[in-house]
């Protein structure tokens, strides 16, 4: 059954897809969400597409409505134009309605049988929706949408002692305003590298055969295994920094305008720093904890955070700052952070005196932190 409902909602992807594509390049029209729903009914009714009654409808209608969710997101360009699903992609349905979820048993519309969860976490709250998905290693994974009220604590106040400006580059993940310097773990730098080899070896084995198959089993787990790496660091991480501080400034970055320089695209794919971002501002959120985010034009890198001044002639290798002025001379990275600081609390109304340009610092708990987290390599 559940291969059926992948199988089912991922042919109605495809065929509204489809459908669309041709109907443009014929009228030059796309078709609304209600269009394609009033079709699919059509469609059901087919001789041939009898077998889609086998399957919970509203899981087929959500297909629908994501296809129609990935154009309006094309059209306001938050995202590429919709691909075609794959069946050695990730498989996934939704179930909107009609389901419940009891102790560790899942009823699902259509289910003859409730099937078996390991639940990993409590939730409280209201149960909106849930997706079932089948990732390419084989594993089964259900989750469920929960809506939970005054989970929001009330924001703390943004002040000089308990802001931490951040650096992110290619060289360390991160640097912080306090000199610490966090590496990408080991672990995770040598996953990576075992993956690439395993999907080179991929595209070497010969189409439609089994070793390929086998092998693209093998890149799954791979990939797998390496993003739980990769989350599993960034989560203590960010885990650490929005307890130990109350104000986290960062630089806005143009990640999407980056991955196009395809020198540093694939640094950025792997260091994970949308994901990284993404999950500071939600436990920021969380904890009442605030994410400030400074220009990308502001000059972080050639503002001297000793004395103001600006070194116009700073080169990308120079990785050590030197002032001329005032004969300051500090790692290029930690300048870059203590600046973002800076800009943040200036742009949040703290003032900030001469005492503003030496950093406020925490770094012997953050370090202590991270190492009971299990994140070791810090410089
Ligand atoms: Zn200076």
């Amino acid at each position: 059954m559940l291969l059926k409902h992948f199988g089912s909602c991922r042919y109605v992807w495809n065929y509204f897809l489809d459908l669309r594509n041709r109907k443009y390049v014929e009228t030059g029209k796309g078709m609304s969400y209600k269009d394609m729903s009033f079709e699919l009914k059509l469609l059901k009714r087919t001789e041939d597409h009898e077998w889609l009654k086998e399957v919970n409808s509203q899981s087929l209608q959500q297909s629908l409505m994501h296809l129609d969710t990935a154009f309006e997101r094309f059209f306001k360009h938050l995202s590429r134009y919709p691909n075609f699903m794959k069946k050695s992609n990730r498989q996934s349905f939704n179930v909107p309605q009609h389901f419940s979820v009891i102790g560790n048993k899942l009823y699902i519309p259509k289910f003859g049988d409730s099937i078996r969860i390991f639940r990993h976490r409590d939730f409280n709250g209201e149960i909106r929706n849930i997706t079932i998905s089948q990732i390419p290693s084989g594993k089964y994974f259900v989750s469920i949408l929960v809506h939970e009220n005054d989970t929001e604590n009330e924001r703390k106040k943004i002040t000089k002692e308990t802001a931490i400006g951040i650096d992110v580059g290619l060289k360390n993940f991160l640097t912080t305003s306090d000199t610490l310097k966090i590496e990408t773990p080991a672990y995770l730098r040598k996953s990576e590298k075992r993956l690439r080899k395993a999907q080179k070896r991929l595209s070497q084995k010969k189409k439609g055969s089994s070793n390929r198959n086998k092998q693209r089993i093998r890149v799954a787990r791979i990939h797998e295994h390496t993003v739980n790496q990769r989350d599993d660091f960034l989560n203590k991480l960010s885990d650490v920094l929005t307890r130990n501080y109350d104000t986290i400034a960062v630089e806005s970055l143009n990640i999407n305008g980056m991955m196009k320089n395809h020198h540093v695209a694939r640094s950025i794919g792997d260091a994970g720093w949308s994901s990284f971002f993404a999950m500071l501002k939600t436990k920021a959120l969380q904890r009442g904890k605030s994410i400030v985010e400074i220009g990308r034009f502001d000059p972080s890198s050639k503002l001297c955070s000793g004395c103001g001044n600006i070194k116009h002639d700073l080169k990308l290798s120079d990785r050590i700052y030197h002032c001329e002025v005032c004969k300051l001379t500090i790692d290029r990275d930690v300048n870059a952070a203590i600046n973002i600081r800076r800009f943040a609390l200036i742009r949040s109304g703290v003032p900030t005196d001469g005492g503003e340009f030496t950093p406020v610092d925490r770094s012997a708990n953050t370090i202590s932190l991270l190492k009971r987290e299990g994140v070791w390599q810090v410089h």
